[in-house]
């Protein structure tokens, strides 16, 4: 069906600016790590890329392993770039990353020059791209001098692959040194992405000070814990939810203490005249280092419900300290 983009886009949207460098991203991202996978169904992905950008989000964030299979997420995500997003290329950043598995032998996984290249490369044929807006390192490659990594990310720069790149679940200190290296090299480091939530709370030991005095800004995903931090799991697990799905969200993490948080946090948000992926949402950007919060979206009305987290982001004093009360520390 024909795509028209809503002319009101740009109204409801709040958009930060990534640090100290010259690019705004939405306060809300999307992610398709999952449910936009070739064992997905097209259209409903496509639907929620489609509303995704009606309202205002401009960062859509892949990597080269994102499915199931590996490299099915950047396919569709290039069929929808191809089609509905067509006349919208210079509205949109655009992320992909390499780091972890992707193909075999010793080329297809880790922080090598040979491994970052080649499978950039093949994200752009994947996706019918130029460039990429971001291209990050997905995780720290103990085994390689991080020179050669982030050189590999320079190099992609310079070939014209990459505008801005980026690095994910570093710790302050690999961060530290890699944002050195960049700039040394003569491309700032634009972004960290790390996991961050009411959850997970490690940024805050550090990654966060590194961030503000190196002037790289922050994309935190998993803002819902993987849909943790909502009601969903309060009664039993349905069977169309993501830890019914027997991936990455683990059995273990619905523990009785955790679920005993989220029943606390959740009288929290209904107080607040939210649900609790938006108190989620707001509360991972109460802090003004972090950029953006990178959700995922099953369908349209669970990206509906978290855009609306906008709506409210203020928090008394009393608020935050009730919440810190239930939160990880
Ligand atoms: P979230 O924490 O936002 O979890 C998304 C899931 O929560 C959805 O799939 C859905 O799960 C549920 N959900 C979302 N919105 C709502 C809502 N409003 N109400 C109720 N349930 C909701 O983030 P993800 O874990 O999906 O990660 C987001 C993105 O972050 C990824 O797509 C990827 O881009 C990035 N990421 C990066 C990593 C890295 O290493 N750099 C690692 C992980 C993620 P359900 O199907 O159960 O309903």
């Amino acid at each position: 069906s024909l795509y028209r983009a809503d002319p009101a886009r740009y109204t409801g949207m709040t958009y930060r600016r990534s640090g100290r460098s010259g690019l705004d991203l939405p306060a809300i991202s999307l992610g398709l790590w999952q449910n936009f996978g070739g064992t997905d169904v097209f259209e409903t992905g496509r639907a929620v890329l489609r509303r995704a950008f009606d309202r205002g989000v401009t960062h859509f964030d892949l990597a080269n392993n994102y499915g199931p299979p590996p490299g099915s997420a950047e396919e569709n995500f290039g069929r929808v770039l191809a089609t509905d997003f067509k006349a919208h290329r210079d509205e949109l950043i655009v992320s992909t990353k390499a780091g972890y598995d992707m193909w075999p032998g010793p080329y297809g996984s880790w922080g090598s020059r040979k491994y970052l290249t080649a499978s950039l490369d093949q994200s752009l044929k994947r996706m019918g791209l130029d460039y990429v807006d971001i291209f990050y390192s997905h995780r720290v490659d103990p085994r390689t001098p991080l020179e050669e990594t982030m050189g590999a990310l320079d190099h992609a720069v310079r070939q014209g692959k990459a505008l801005y790149v980026g690095i994910s679940s570093y710790s302050p200190e690999m961060t530290r040194r890699a944002a050195a290296i960049l700039k040394d090299l003569g491309t700032p480091c634009l972004i960290h992405q790390p996991s961050y939530s009411m959850l997970n709370r490690w940024i805050e030991g550090g990654l966060l000070d590194a961030l503000e005095e190196t002037g790289i800004g922050c994309i935190a995903f998993s803002p819902l814990a993987q849909g943790m931090l909502t009601t969903k799991y309060l009664n039993g697990q349905p069977t169309d939810a993501r830890a019914a799905k027997g991936g990455t969200l683990k059995a273990h993490f619905l523990s009785p203490e955790n679920l005993e948080r989220v029943r606390a946090l959740d009288a929290i948000a209904t107080r607040r005249g939210q649900t609790l992926a938006q108190m989620a949402i707001a509360w991972v950007l109460r802090d003004p280092r972090v950029t953006s919060a990178l959700v995922g979206a099953r369908n349209v009305e669970q990206l509906d419900n978290s855009l609306d987290a906008l709506k409210n982001t203020a928090f008394t004093p009393e608020e935050l300290a009730e919440i810190d009360r239930h939160a990880v520390d």
